[in-house]
């Protein structure tokens, strides 16, 4: 599976039916009448909606339905995650490179609301009980009415997660982390190599990958190298950092119009990456990489971003699923045979109205789809009609380095400078919370005028594979 787009103007096209969603929302909740009705449900039945995933998905299906359900209401909404934070991923290479503060695009769960009603519990999901209506986790159950399941994706390795287990992925906070000490640590030890083909081997970094999240990442290591480090370590000249993008297929931003696309690889070239297409990477090691041609690459960073894949958890789940493991839905985004139960984000393979087409696993969609299947179950408490998915994509932005980038909004394209504009402001509004974003923008600021930030930051954080039950452990619990 891979990504095609880039960010929600998909979600701007929804910003009037959202701004209807909440004022749907709110006119329910004043509403004494239907409050009391529900009341009734509640506490005949318990009534718990149930949240799996603190993501985009995830995070926009909690506020319509808390707007609408108020706590006199007796209904719960549960949202459950791993971390007790929210990631906005579009930002992460930007917190690998020293651009941001990690912590700049992680926002608090629990800041989301203090509504009474709204539980956040923090624990990794094991198992959902179908039959019992029970989310297993692994510190407890949490029964549910209603169920949304947006647990997100993980990297996919195409098969060959032993042949690539040294690469770093990034999807995680840590993963940001594992990438920006990758780097510093590669400089610090490149400074005082004695040896030159060692210090080549460090100075070498590849990013495997050609789609958006590889693309912006190259140009944001490329300007760390002839910016910020270049300052800091006199004794490395940039010319002598190696750059290497690898794309199995002939082009890169499959997404993007192909005029844009050509302008970012003429550009990433005379930048001075060496683009390599229709060159799957076949294995990484400690010391290096072995690319399609047999090629033996000595690198200390290769960085994996070539696609994702459902967690494993999905596979586990006896629900239908989509040939590439997604969990099927249909137009109103429930699970077709488990009532009450819905899937969305890059978890679910939700069918784009229009073309038939499977939906990009991208943040747009995901918000889009929190709230509508928010909607959804509103509207289902309400004796009323559930509404069909639709999508609308409205442009693209990719990020080339300092002042370039490359867009595509409502079919007019921009490159350099003013789409580079365009990119920093959509995502600084895009970002969650006012803290959120006035780091950021105090961080692109000091980067942008004065330095980025290169501090080893010294915590463990290896890259982080998919917690993964033992074999035997997951068929008990899938029994
Ligand atoms: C580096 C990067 C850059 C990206 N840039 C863009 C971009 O610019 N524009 C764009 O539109 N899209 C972008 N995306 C894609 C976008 O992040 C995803 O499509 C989007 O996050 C999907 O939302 P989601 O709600 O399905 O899942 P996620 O946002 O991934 O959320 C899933 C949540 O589930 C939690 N979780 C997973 N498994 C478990 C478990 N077993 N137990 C408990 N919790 C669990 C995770 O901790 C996570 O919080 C990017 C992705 C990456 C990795």
């Amino acid at each position: 599976m891979k990504r095609h787009w880039w960010f929600g103007l998909g979600a701007a096209a929804g910003a009037a039916a959202a701004g209807a969603a909440v004022a749907g929302a709110r006119r329910r909740a004043l509403d004494g009448e239907r409050v009391r009705r529900l009341q009734g449900i509640a506490a005949a039945h318990g009534k718990n909606i149930v949240i799996l995933g603190a993501g985009f998905g995830g995070i926009n299906a909690v506020m319509p339905l808390l707007r609408a359900l108020p706590p006199e209401s007796g209904w719960r909404v549960s949202l459950v995650d791993r971390n007790n934070y929210f990631v906005f991923t579009p930002l992460l290479y930007h917190a690998a490179t020293g651009l941001v503060d990690p912590t700049s695009i992680l926002f608090p769960v629990r800041s989301l609301t203090r509504q009474e009603n709204f539980i956040f519990r923090e624990g990794t999901v094991r198992h959902i009980d179908f039959q019992r209506q029970v989310v297993h986790l692994d510190d407890g159950q949490l029964p549910y009415d209603y169920l949304v399941i947006g647990l997100g994706s993980v990297p996919n390795f195409f098969g060959k997660q032993e042949e690539l287990r040294h690469a770093i992925t990034l999807k995680r906070a840590g993963d940001a982390i594992t990438i920006r000490n990758r780097i510093i640590d590669a400089y610090e030890r490149a400074d005082v190599a004695a040896d030159p083909e060692e210090r080549r081997r460090l100075l070498t970094f590849a990013v495997v990958g050609g789609g958006a999240t590889g693309v912006e990442l190259m140009g944001a290591i490329r300007g760390l190298a002839y910016g910020t480090l270049a300052q800091q370590y006199p004794r490395i000249d940039p010319g002598e950092v190696r750059l290497l993008l690898f794309e199995a297929l002939p082009e890169i931003l499959p997404g993007l119009p192909r005029g844009l696309a050509h302008h970012a690889l003429n550009r990433l070239r005379e930048l001075g990456v060496d683009l390599r297409l229709e060159c799957p990477v076949e294995r990484v090691d400690q010391d290096g990489l072995t690319a399609c041609n047999g090629e033996f690459i000595p690198s200390r960073t290769v960085i994996w971003t070539a696609g994702i894949r459902p967690p494993d958890l999905a596979r586990d789940l006896q629900v239908p699923k989509t040939k590439n493991g997604r969990i099927e839905v249909n137009a109103f985004l429930q699970v077709p045979g488990f009532p009450g139960v819905y899937a969305l984000g890059d978890i679910a393979g939700a069918l784009d109205a229009a073309s038939g087409k499977p939906l990009p696993p991208n943040a747009a969609v995901a918000v889009r789809q929190g709230r509508a299947v928010a909607e959804n179950i509103l509207a289902d408490l309400d004796g009323g009609r559930p509404a069909p998915f639709a999508y609308q994509e409205r442009g693209e932005l990719v990020s080339l380095g300092k002042n370039e980038a490359v867009a595509e909004i409502g079919g007019v394209c921009l490159t350099g400078f003013p789409a580079w504009v365009v990119w920093r402001t959509f995502y600084l509004a895009q970002l969650m919370g006012f803290r959120n974003k006035m780091q950021v923008a105090l961080d692109w600021t000091v980067a942008y005028v004065h330095q980025r930030d290169t501090v080893r930051l010294d915590v463990p954080c290896e890259p982080s594979p998919e917690p993964e039950l033992p074999e035997a452990k997951r068929k008990t619990l899938a029994a």
